[in-house]
């Protein structure tokens, strides 16, 4: 065989091996349903194995960090800590982590975001029953230091699958409304993300740009409710009172970690429309919106001076 037909022969033989394993960077999508929620993470790739492997292993992060944090299970940290308080229950360092995110945001926010809410949250028979509950039953409920790392861990499971997904390309996770973003799109734009309008989730109020590194997560009054007597009571709770707390419909907050928008989001909403501005304001990592309904039914944003920024479009 003369060198040049040999020559002709391996270079075919690489182009199929090429063409086996690369691929234009495409966006490789991947759906799953973990916290309660539905989870959808992107990456982009040449590599489709290597997508798929990540986006698998993402998911799987996301699931191991519910099961540190639930307080669904009898063995999860959080589960475990209620019910050995006094006792020296060994928890794993991303516990510790979620619980230094929640003690930092609930000193920074006087105490709008608190951790302790478990009982009161049962008494409330959040998630599965809610209803009213008999307001001794909550008073002392109140009173109880159970955790509940609800408003927290979903935002920090977040961060963890991203830097998960990272390590085969520029991804984007999505765990019902809280992301985060990790490089840009195929197109080099940034990855584009809808806000749910509080009045109707079917519909957006908002798109938003993410760039590299950043994170938003939305607390609303429509995700987890009951209706009784045409009185909306939702799970996000006033810490002074019990009640579901007043004033916003919803908050979405940019932050650099999905963790720290979670809580505040959550820290955002108890505080209401101008404290709670006030408070997203004073933390220069922030930016955010709080969402009123006025008396017409009309949205009233209230927005930090930077949030306009990450706004591609909004709907009229
Ligand atoms: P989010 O959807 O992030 O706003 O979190 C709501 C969840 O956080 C609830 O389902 C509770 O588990 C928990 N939670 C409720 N009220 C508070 C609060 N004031 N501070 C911190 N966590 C809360
Ligand atoms: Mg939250």
């Amino acid at each position: 065989m003369r060198s040049g037909s040999r020559a002709r022969i391996l270079s075919a033989g690489a182009l199929l091996l090429c063409a086996a394993c690369e691929s234009p960077p495409t966006v490789h999508p991947f759906d799953g349903f973990v916290m309660g929620t539905v989870a959808e993470l992107k990456v982009v790739s040449t590599d489709a194995g290597a997508a798929e492997a990540a986006l698998r292993d993402a998911y799987d992060e996301l699931a191991r960090i519910e099961l540190l944090a639930t307080n669904y299970s009898d063995l999860s940290d959080v589960s475990r800590l209620n019910a050995d308080p006094d006792g020296n229950v060994v928890v794993s360092p991303e516990t510790k982590n979620i619980f230094r995110i929640a003690f930092e945001v609930q000193a920074a926010s006087d105490s709008a975001f608190c951790p302790t809410l478990g009982a009161a949250m049962r008494a409330w028979g959040f998630p599965d029953e809610p209803r009213v509950p008999d307001p001794a039953l909550l008073r002392a409920a109140l009173k109880k230091e159970e955790y509940d790392l609800g408003g927290v861990a979903k935002g920090f499971g977040v961060d963890r699958a991203a830097d998960v997904l990272a390590r085969a390309g520029p991804c984007l996770v999505n765990v019902g409304g809280d992301l985060a973003a990790r490089g840009t799109r195929p197109d080099g734009k940034n990855w584009l993300i809808g806000v749910q309008d509080p009045r109707d989730p079917s519909r957006l109020f908002v798109t938003l740009r993410l760039p590299d590194g950043r994170a938003v997560a939305t607390s609303g009054d429509y995700q987890r409710f009951a209706m009784v007597d045409g009185v909306r009571y939702h799970h996000i709770l006033d810490p002074r009172t019990g009640q579901p707390a007043r004033g916003v419909r919803s908050v979405s907050v940019i932050a650099p970690t999905c963790a720290l928008a979670d809580a505040w989001a959550t820290a955002a909403f108890v505080l209401g429309p101008e404290k709670g501005l006030a408070a997203l304001e004073a933390q220069s990592t922030l930016e955010g919106v709080l969402v009123e309904e006025d008396a017409e039914g009309r949205l009233v944003l209230h927005e930090t001076s930077g949030f306009a920024a990450y706004v591609e479009e909004r709907t009229p």
